[in-house]
């Protein structure tokens, strides 16, 4: 059903379902605020759908449930059906990291009374929307000895939280005169950390106390930061927003919002004819590079082991494997906001409550390095929705020449696959409260599982 709104259309049953879905929603982002922790959330509830590690199997059949992480942060998962691989694969791919502010690699110091924390933003920000908000640390500092630590600071009720700093409206007369990218400037982005001076210290005395209390809480020195990766995130949980609790208001729906529906779609199916496959990756954010992004050669390798498992070891199983899938690139679109109508033509844009979106191309300037789906495909996509009665709609990020983005759709499609971006509409993207519609959650959970299976 192209471009009509759930809700009208939907039962109290449905309803229901709708919500019940979204419950367990909020607790992955809660919880998933960084890309390891969405990889250990997930293999959570793989391990409960009966998913097992690859490594820990000797052959591969039709029925097989598997997992592979990489590197902690990158996460593949298989159901494997009654085909052969070098028929293809169902896949679905979404990306686990969300912009937020990484820790420098020495980031502690003391100015004026106070002990700060020095960061570098990850991804794309508008810089002055992560002031003045509660956040929380999360991350690992790994040790010499190979001991890694885990750090969650702000999420408990009970536990500080930390932020960033703005001029108080009364002093601001030339801060305001800036324009909004030069406002808050990068590198004034750094962490309020402590106010405490060690006693009987001459130099640096905040520092010094902060450093004493992180040796008594994680038994480290100041040098280990060097090899830590700590990310600063809001802090708290997703919430249901609006009086009628239409939508979720919450930090990193882009692109964990699409990673669980597309992980629930996978997990939650029968054994199907294609091999159905979810892909959970780092990077995106940055450009999809590095050995955890889309980019990365893990995925290629992972196929190739997949096909050694079921006695196919030519290099020709391989590409064959790759070219005959076929994915959904689950990443979310630009919704509509009816307080910013002028970037966007309304007739090509997403709306909450319409359903899943198909982004046949994203980019910028001409729809340079998008992914420019084939419309022999899209036809096939818009048939499996009809087929299944589910709500969804197509949109483009925006008026032409407004601005842009990307996703990881172009770089699947390098393997000569048929790729097109389908997902969940965001409000406030990459804003530290992003909005979602609950409906729309659902409706992209039920179109991915309707792909899989066909
Ligand atoms: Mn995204
Ligand atoms: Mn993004």
């Amino acid at each position: 059903m192209y471009a009509k709104n759930v809700w009208k259309d939907s039962t109290p049953e449905k309803n229901n379902k709708i919500m019940a879905f979204c419950e367990d929603y909020k607790e992955f982002i809660s919880v998933g605020k960084t890309e390891r922790l969405c990889v250990d959330e997930s293999i959570k509830i793989a391990k409960n759908h009966g998913y097992v590690e690859l490594n820990d199997i000797k052959s591969l059949k039709t029925g097989d449930k598997v997992y592979v992480v990489n590197k902690n942060k990158n996460i593949a998962l298989f159901n494997i059906g009654t085909k052969p691989l070098t028929d293809g694969i169902r896949i679905l791919g979404a990306h686990i990291d969300s912009p937020r502010l990484d820790l420098k690699q020495n980031p502690l110091y003391e100015k004026d009374g106070f002990a700060l924390l020095d960061t570098h933003y990850y991804g794309g920000i508008k810089k002055y929307q992560w002031v003045t908000i509660p956040l929380a640390i999360h991350g690992v500092i790994c040790k010499k000895d190979g001991t890694v630590i885990n750090v969650n600071i702000g999420e408990n009720e009970n536990d500080p939280v930390v932020g960033i700093s703005d001029l108080l409206v009364h002093l601001s007369a030339d801060q305001l005169k800036k324009t909004a990218n030069k406002v808050i400037e990068g590198e004034n982005l750094d962490v309020t950390f402590g106010s405490i001076p060690l006693p009987d210290t001459k130099k640096d005395a905040v520092k010094a106390n902060i450093l004493k209390l992180l040796k008594e809480k994680y038994d480290i020195e100041e040098e280990d930061f060097i090899s830590s990766e700590l990310e600063i995130v809001p802090a708290g949980k997703a919430r249901d927003f609006g009086f009628d609790r239409s939508m979720i208001a919450g930090y990193g729906h882009d692109d964990r919002v699409c990673s669980y529906t597309s992980l629930r779609a996978l997990l939650d199916g029968e054994t199907p004819e294609y091999t159905a496959c979810c892909i959970l990756v780092d990077k995106e954010e940055i450009g999809s590079v590095g050995a955890t992004g889309a980019q990365s050669l893990f995925f290629e390798n992972t196929i190739a082991e997949l096909l050694t498992l079921t006695g196919k070891t030519n290099y020709l199983d391989l590409k064959h494997a790759m070219t005959n899938s076929i994915m959904l690139s689950s990443d979310v679109s630009a919704a509509f906001d009816p307080l910013y109508p002028d970037v966007s033509d309304k007739k090509n844009n997403a709306f909450f409550g319409n359903g899943v979106v198909f982004n046949k191309y994203t980019g910028a300037r001409g729809k340079s390095s998008s992914n420019d789906a084939n419309p022999e495909y899209m036809a096939w996509v818009r048939n499996i929705m009809d087929a299944n009665n589910i709500h969804y709609q197509t949109s483009e990020l925006g008026k032409v020449d407004q601005g842009g983005g990307g996703t990881i759709a172009y770089i699947l499609g390098n393997y000569n696959m048929n790729v097109i971006d389908a997902g969940v509409p965001v409000l406030n993207m990459h804003s530290p409260m992003e909005i979602v519609s609950k409906a729309d959650v659902y409706e992209s959970y039920i179109a991915y599982m309707a792909f899989l299976v066909k």
